[in-house]
């Protein structure tokens, strides 16, 4: 029904967030291996007025006088989202139009040494932006990036939004993310450089990703949770996360399949929240949740986000 928003999806990161997709499918100044969304990219840096900021605008307008206030309005979506020529105009209109929701931009960090995208980025309230390796050979490899792209512009241009937003506030947050690909950035050399990265960015938070559904290339594969563990040890900075929910089962202490039967069986009958699901099998929320990673990432159970009595709840049913 919209074009480009869409959800609002349920975020472990973000609690329950409306998209915002201002870049058409695959305009990326990378063309990074785990990219979930296919090949085929159009890899540039030029800035462009993809899509009219008014029209997107109105799709929010819209979508908020119908439904619910989601926790946060996210741009991000399936191609770069600082190429968009008016993403300044668009977070500004969004900040002043709905002041009392939060504001979230997910980017690639290509273009964060240019002091106008910077600028631009100001009034929103948390930054996303991903630094996958911190040597040229694993940046290479991992992100493919566009020529003329040096990754150590890309280190101090997010060392200096950190530092001008906080500047402006201290309550603006910036997440850094880096994905792990085991054999590319997973040796010593790798992790002590992207400590020196971090400890030079000093982001809030550094979150650690892997691979959870097929990436573009054949040969990514997941990292284990042993690997991202060993990984968040050797970095040995406080502020540092794995949000990659994917495990294999046989890495979950005691996974029983006869629970994730009893669970595939019940929420046929019906869609059923993380909630009821624990409190029919008398199982806690944080047990339940290890199945459903696993039963979704498998395809078997799909989420939807329904909206009821005002607010939006996450219910859980079998994939048809
Ligand atoms: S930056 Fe994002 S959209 Fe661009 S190729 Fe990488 S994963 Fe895909």
């Amino acid at each position: 029904m919209y074009k480009t928003i869409y959800g609002p999806v349920p975020s472990r990161r973000l609690g329950i967030s409306l998209g915002v997709d201002i870049v058409p499918h695959k305009i990326c100044s990378f063309n990074c291996v785990y990219c979930e969304c296919g090949k085929n990219t159009i890899l540039t840096t030029e800035r462009r007025d993809f899509v009219p900021i008014d029209f997107v605008i109105s799709e929010i307008e819209d979508f908020l006088s119908k439904n619910p206030a989601p926790d946060y309005i996210s741009i991000s979506g399936s191609g770069e989202p600082t190429l968009h020529s008016e993403l300044g105009t668009l977070i500004s209109k969004i900040k002043k139009k709905f002041p009392d929701i939060k504001l979230a931009l997910l980017t690639n960090s290509s273009l964060l040494n240019e002091k106008k995208v910077r600028e631009e980025i100001y009034p929103v309230d948390l930054v996303l932006p991903s630094l996958d390796a911190a040597t040229e050979k694993a940046f290479k490899k991992i992100d493919r990036p566009f020529n003329s792209i040096k990754l150590e512009n890309i280190i101090k241009g997010i060392a200096d939004l950190v530092s001008e937003m906080k500047n402006i506030s201290t309550k603006k947050q910036i997440w850094l993310e880096i994905f792990i690909i085991e054999g590319i950035n997973t040796d010593e050399e790798n992790i002590y450089a992207l400590k020196k990265a971090i400890e030079f960015i000093k982001p809030d938070k550094v979150q650690l990703n892997t691979l959870d559904r097929p990436g573009t290339e054949d040969w990514v594969k997941s990292t284990s949770i042993e690997t991202l563990e060993s990984i968040k040890e050797k970095l040995n900075l406080p502020n540092i996360e794995i949000i990659s929910k994917f495990k294999h089962r046989d890495e979950i202490k005691h996974y029983r399949s006869d629970i994730e039967a009893t669970i595939l069986e019940t929420i046929k009958r019906r869609p059923l929240r993380l909630e009821d699901i624990s409190e029919i099998l008398g199982l806690s929320k944080e047990e339940i949740r290890k199945y459903i990673d696993i039963l979704m990432n498998e395809n078997k159970i799909i989420q939807k986000t329904i909206c009821s009595n005002g607010s939006y709840e996450v219910f859980y049913g079998p994939k048809r």
